[in-house]
């Protein structure tokens, strides 16, 4: 996910770059509930003042999570803020990189974006996701799905140990 660093100064230029998520290390959680695979986009504004780097904008891609009330697999877009100011002085002071703030040597003419988009697409993926506000979730005696199905285990009325006996009375009355 490579800037170019050779713009002209002073000139503010938008830019576009786009990579596969595996090319910025972007796969999946460690336990399988996070994945990524889709391309990652960055649309940024730069602007170079002398030999420093200006470039702000967002960064998007689509990841897979695991729905934490009915665990089904559904996809959301993650979109996350990017800012960085890139430096080129002659000695870049080691441990000067601070999350928004890089120096590299004088003459670089490319900068590589990809560990500052991960992690800030990492940050925005949810704890808790769910698959919509109002998932209904698994129902807690019988497992099944509560958005695709109901089941009888809530409530007496019903019960479905009292089907056969309803369609017996039913079967009486007419
Ligand atoms: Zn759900
Ligand atoms: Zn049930």
């Amino acid at each position: 996910m490579i800037l170019s660093l050779t713009s002209n100064e002073t000139a503010t230029r938008e830019v576009e770059i786009v990579a596969d998520a595996s090319e910025i290390d972007l796969t999946a959680s460690d336990d399988g509930e996070v994945r990524f695979g889709h391309e990652v986009t960055a649309r940024l504004t730069t602007r170079r003042v002398a030999e420093e780097f200006f470039a702000s904008g967002l960064v998007d891609t689509k990841a897979t999570l695991k729905c934490a009330r009915c665990l089904a697999e559904f996809e959301v877009p993650l979109t996350a803020p990017i800012e960085l100011v890139i430096h080129r002085v002659h000695a870049p002071a080691a441990g000067a990189d601070l999350d928004a703030y890089v120096e590299v040597t004088s003459g670089t003419s490319s900068f590589d974006l990809g560990s500052l988009a991960r992690e800030v697409l990492l940050l925005t993926v949810p704890e808790v996701p769910h698959c919509s506000e109002d998932c209904s979730g698994l129902c807690a005696l019988c497992g099944a799905n509560l958005n695709v199905e109901t089941c009888t285990c809530e409530g007496s009325s019903t019960d479905s140990r009292w089907d056969g006996l309803k369609q017996a009375s039913t079967l009486k009355r007419t």
